[in-house]
């Protein structure tokens, strides 16, 4: 499958990795919206939220379970979680992925 999330999840195209296990990766974005702009994916492909349901959910559960430990390996206090979903939410990289901004006190709109 052409999907740049599975080639970075793979090794086939490098990235800065953040945190690492046998189900998800997190790796800095190559074009970073805030002063630490993260991106959390599951190694194995979901192409968006709306994908989810009820057998691959726990790999969503252990991304949030694994959050606090990044966020405090990248020493931020306070951050935004983002996820846009499909064409009209925003998404460009049709791999779910989870946008961990921080690094600045952000504002409290997001649109
Ligand atoms: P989306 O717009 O789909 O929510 O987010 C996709 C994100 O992936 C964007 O913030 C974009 O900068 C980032 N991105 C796209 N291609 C690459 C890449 O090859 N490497 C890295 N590290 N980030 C990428
Ligand atoms: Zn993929």
């Amino acid at each position: 499958m052409d999907c740049i999330f599975c080639k970075i999840a793979n090794g086939e195209i490098p990235s800065n990795k953040v945190y690492e296990d046998e189900k998800i990766l997190a790796f800095h974005d190559i074009a970073p919206q805030t002063p630490v702009h993260v991106v959390i994916i599951p190694k194995a492909h979901i192409a968006c939220a709306d994908e989810i349901d009820d057998t691959n959910c726990d790999v969503v559960a252990h991304i949030f379970s694994k959050i606090p430990l990044i966020a405090k390996e990248l020493n931020l206090d306070g951050y935004r979680i983002i996820n846009n979903c499909k064409e009209n939410g925003g998404q460009t990289v049709m791999h779910l992925h989870f946008h961990l901004l921080g690094g600045k006190k952000l504002g409290e709109k997001i649109a």
